[in-house]
């Protein structure tokens, strides 16, 4: 349903937490946030069933990062719950992905990868993205991603952080909105500009099938097949 990821230098749990509640007015049943530690870069998690504020509640005091992504749900794939909320993981909690949309062949893929030994955690549709990535052989993690959603039929907005990868985040469009938010020396994306606007003004909208890359000085845009794009910021009005 919502999407909001950042990758800078400043603590982004609060920033993610509030660019959540900017998205509250569309709707959700249970949110969650991921962020890449800093130094080690393992990936730490919160989700929660309910509200943001309950959310919040239970992110500790020393949750600490400066990149991170998170989402509030809209169930359509498994019940709302905390388990179901994303950011979803793999078990190794080396890849997190935030998920907007439906994936079609999620039962196809999710049996594959099944009857390949992997456990799932959850029962979205979404998990299927977490295994695809961590276990793609691709070097890059763009690639990794390419990959995955090239196996896809559905609809998505993606956010991915890895932790082998801690530098950057992955995002992706088909059939549900991404933006990306251009600051100095911090990168943002969400679903909604609504979650942006109180940063920064200079906004990439993607395409469908165009990925991106945030790095905290700069992003860049390609197709998936792996093609750059030309995508100039554009400054938005808004009214706060
Ligand atoms: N299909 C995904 C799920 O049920 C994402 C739903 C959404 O867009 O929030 O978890």
């Amino acid at each position: 349903c919502g999407i909001v990821g950042y990758i800078g230098r400043r603590e982004v749990a609060p920033l993610l937490l509030e660019g959540l509640q900017r998205l509250e007015y569309r709707g959700y049943d249970s949110a969650g946030i991921a962020v890449t530690a800093p130094k080690t870069g393992t990936l730490k998690t919160v989700k929660a069933k309910g509200r943001v504020r309950d959310l919040e509640a239970k992110v500790p005091a020393r949750f600490k990062g400066t990149t991170g992504i998170a989402h509030t749900r809209w169930a359509t794939h498994g019940a709302p719950s905390d388990v179901n909320a994303h950011p979803h993981l793999d078990a190794e909690g080396k890849v997190a992905v935030v998920h907007n949309g439906i994936i079609d062949n999620a039962g196809d893929l999710r049996r594959k990868l099944e009857a390949d030994g992997v456990e799932f955690l959850s029962e979205t549709d979404t998990e299927v993205l977490v295994h695809l990535i961590a276990r793609s052989t691709a070097d890059k993690l763009e690639d990794k991603v390419r990959e995955t959603v090239r196996l896809i039929e559905g609809t998505y907005g993606i956010a991915v952080l890895h932790a082998d990868f801690p530098d950057r985040i992955v995002v992706a469009r088909n059939g549900s909105p991404v933006v990306l938010g251009i600051g100095e020396k911090e990168m943002f994306v969400a679903s909604d500009i609504a979650a942006l606007v109180a940063h920064t003004r200079q906004i990439v909208t993607l395409d469908d099938g165009e990925m991106a890359t945030l790095t905290a000085d700069d992003f860049r845009t390609y197709t998936t097949e792996g093609t750059r794009t030309t995508a100039e910021p554009t400054t938005v009005e808004w009214e706060a």
